[in-house]
């Protein structure tokens, strides 16, 4: 009976590759594991899967009856459905323990490093399996995705280390351009709708009773935006109606390290106060602004009093 190795939903390209690369070391080792996908790859994953020669694994999103190993997650909510009638037979990961439990012991490997195919290069290395070609592309192209190009905070040595040994492995002499290709398949806008790009990455936030929306493009450069900006500024304002306080628009050039940031609020004082920035026209540059999560919320809480 096949095990079936699910990465999570939505998955990114870590997720994808983890589990590619696990089916592989496992087939190594004589056992047949079958990588799958919960849902479309996505832009970035599609590229590195085609650059390195490989089709995107057969979709699945329901492990009932079915022998499963997870990767890149632990949370029920994040795994496939009916995983109570499923028997997980493997955890392959890097985030923190999610809640899923099992009935008889399992192998269990989750390390705090940037991402699970730093996990697997580590599990190939205590096995004494080799990496193949192939394989190593694809897991080094998950490492500089989900540390983003070593920049997150999330990166550690072994992280630099895995890349290391894997690029020498796949032939890939530069990986500082594989990055950026990756980073313009990931940020392609060219010929989307903009109220699609104001949704690429949206949420919505409470802010002292005010309705706060926020969304988020990375991009390589803000030139791949420079002739949408009105575009995206009238979906902000659709975006906006009346039942909104505030829509910003997090134009975020991962390359400079900084956030063009678009706003449009009832009040515009209340915003730039947040981040100590004037506007011009409709949008600030807010140096070293990278993560909406931990930067720009918990300063607009605080603007907002919250
Ligand atoms: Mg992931
Ligand atoms: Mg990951
Ligand atoms: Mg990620």
């Amino acid at each position: 009976m096949s095990v079936y190795v699910f990465g999570h939903k939505s998955p990114d390209t870590d997720s994808v590759a983890a589990a590619i690369s696990y089916s592989a070391l496992m087939k190594a080792k004589g056992e047949d594991f079958v990588p799958v996908i919960q849902g479309k790859a996505n832009p970035e994953t599609a590229m590195v899967l085609s650059r390195f020669g490989f089709a995107v694994p057969e979709m699945m999103t329901d492990a009932a009856g079915k022998k499963i190993a997870l990767v890149d997650h632990s949370d029920l909510a994040q795994a496939p459905d009916n995983i109570a009638s499923a028997e997980v037979v493997a955890v392959v990961d890097h985030h923190k323990i999610g809640d899923l439990t099992t009935n008889s012991p399992i192998f269990f490997c989750n390390m705090p490093v940037g991402c699970s195919c730093t996990v697997l290069k580590t599990l190939y290395d205590m096995e004494g399996v080799a990496v193949d070609a192939k394989v190593a592309g694809l897991m080094m192209a998950a490492i500089l995705s989900d540390t983003v190009n070593f920049k997150s905070p999330t990166c550690t040595d072994a992280d630099k280390k895995a890349v290391k040994a894997l690029s020498a492995i796949a032939g890939v002499t530069n990986t500082d351009e594989l990055f950026m290709e990756m980073l313009k398949a990931k940020s392609a806008v060219a010929g989307v709708p903009p109220m699609e790009l104001l949704h690429r990455d949206y949420k919505d936030f409470d802010m002292k009773g005010k309705k706060v929306g926020v969304g988020q493009l990375e991009l390589a450069t803000l030139d791949q935006v420079a002739s949408m900006r009105d575009a995206l500024y009238a979906a902000m304002k659709e975006q906006k109606g009346s039942e909104r306080h505030s829509v910003l628009l997090m134009l975020t050039d991962v390359v400079k390290e900084g956030t063009d940031l678009m706003v449009l609020s009832d009040e515009p004082a209340i915003i730039e106060g947040a981040f100590g920035k004037k506007l011009s026209g409709n949008s600030m540059w807010i140096d070293g602004m990278m993560s909406r999560k931990k930067q720009t919320i918990p300063n607009l809480q605080k603007a907002f009093g919250c």
